[in-house]
């Protein structure tokens, strides 16, 4: 009962809360599902276990899945769409007009476009997902949510279930930073008086800037607002967090972190750990493969997030690539959820490789973060084409909070090491115009290898 829901901080304790290896063998029945179900009903599947040489009785274990069966990118899709000339690319297991509840074309490219549908019951599920995530994250009935870029994608769909089924009333708006809009935010936020705010980072700082020049306090805007909800597809690094707080006046503890990849329906959140971002085991099978040979990582190591949706009818995504390095880790939640978390930081071209390592722009914000003085201008160089041995680093930092440049740097090295045991050279720089720059953001990978 919903009265009774309200006091707990769960939304669906029994499965939030399921023994690991229980989690496990419901995510080996599911796949097993899924996949029969996927090489049963698609053209595109049929063809690429064929080329694979499997066939979903080859697949008794969740390592055979992981070895077995291909990784499906987006580029597969558009190969077989300009092949065949179907939207689907060969994934629509349903009746497109008795079965099909929405469809999610992605817009702006050329050609064949790139489509995706959703049946009733894949919303429903999705929509569970949603309510899980949102009630771990604070969100409570009764709640006023100010929502940028909810109307983003098919997402809306599942969000507005999702607000309906714990009962929050949404005020929706548009996401896009230009400054009309955000002088609409404005306005809205400072009436409204809401107790969520829910948006991108760059919404946000288009808001934080119209209300400037608005001459509104931007704390006083915010001082309703109990939880902020941002991220959206960018990292909410500590130094995001920061940054917010400085504006807003909400503490990092109460900025939640919260994205996805809408064409599988696979969102995730941090809960008030904020130690990684939970998702749902039951609905989905999240795992890390190495960049280079495929193979399935353990628990915590780096590589590409690859995700299965357990529960889809219409467009099956078994093992879709999302092209974002990351990893998965197992442990249990400080919160006492006993499902994956993953992090994600970022597509591997902005990462520097150090000995095989790579690391990102986030790393650097995350780890170097509560180190006085540290600030967002920095750039990690690529010096070299293949793996580099060490880390070479540029900072701009606050000059008045570093008194020892020296010691400065020391600690820079020293945290580095520690925490992804990595050598470093760090050179400080006099100001931030030393820095490279690519329209007013400092490049955060500057590569040497193209420059003459
Ligand atoms: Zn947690």
């Amino acid at each position: 009962m919903l009265v009774e829901s309200e006091l707990d901080k769960f939304w669906n304790k029994r499965i939030e809360t399921m023994p690991r290896e229980e989690i496990e063998e419901l995510q080996l029945k599911k796949i097993k599902a899924e996949l029969n179900y996927a090489y049963h009903n698609t053209p595109f599947y049929k063809k690429s276990f064929k080329e694979a040489g499997v066939t979903p009785e080859d697949i008794k274990t969740v390592n055979d899945f992981d070895t077995k069966v291909p990784i499906l990118y987006k580029d597969d899709l558009r190969a077989e769409r300009s092949r065949t000339g179907d939207p689907f690319g060969g994934l629509l297991s349903v009746p497109l007009n008795e079965r099909v509840k929405v469809i999610n074309a992605s817009t702006g490219t050329t050609g064949v476009p790139s489509v995706f549908a959703y049946t009733n019951d894949d919303w429903l599920t999705a929509a569970e997902q949603e309510t899980r995530l949102k009630w771990m994250r604070g969100w409570r009935p009764k709640d006023l949510v100010f929502a940028t870029g909810i109307r983003w994608h098919g997402y809306v769909v599942i969000s507005s279930t999702g607000l309906d089924i714990v009962n929050i009333t949404g005020i929706s708006e548009c996401m896009y930073p230009l400054p009309h809009i955000a002088k609409r935010h404005v306005i809205e936020m400072k009436y409204m008086k809401p107790q969520i705010f829910a948006g991108p980072m760059l919404t946000m700082s288009a808001i934080f800037e119209a209300a400037k020049k608005m001459g509104e306090d931007i704390k006083k805007l915010f001082s309703s607002v109990r939880l902020i909800d941002t991220g959206y597809g960018e990292i909410v690094t500590k130094t995001v967090k920061r940054r917010i707080e400085a504006e807003t006046g909400v503490p990092p503890e109460r900025i939640f972190d919260f994205g996805g990849v809408a064409d599988p329906l696979w969102y995730f959140g941090d809960c008030e750990e904020h130690a990684g971002n939970h998702q749902c085991d039951d609905l989905f099978y999240t795992r890390a493969f190495d960049l280079e040979t495929h193979e399935p990582l353990a628990s915590g190591e780096r590589g590409e997030i690859v995700v299965t949706n357990l529960f889809a009818e219409a467009t099956p995504m078994l093992k879709w690539g999302t092209e974002d390095t990351g990893s998965v880790f197992s442990e249990k939640c400080g919160c006492g959820r006993t499902h994956t978390r993953s992090t994600i930081l970022g597509r591997e071209a902005f990462a520097a490789n150090i000995k095989g390592m790579r690391v990102f722009p986030a790393d650097i914000e995350n780890i170097l973060g509560d180190i006085p003085g540290f600030t967002e201008w920095f750039t990690m160089l690529k010096y070299s084409k293949g793996p580099m041995d060490t880390l070479k680093l540029k900072m701009a930092t606050d000059r008045d909070k570093v008194k020892d440049p020296e010691e400065y740097k020391r600690q820079v090295k020293r945290k580095l090491k520690e925490k992804l045991d990595v050598d470093s050279e760090v050179e400080i720089v006099e100001s931030v115009s030393d820095l490279p720059f690519v329209g007013h953001k400092v490049v955060k990978l500057f590569d040497m290898t193209k420059q003459a």
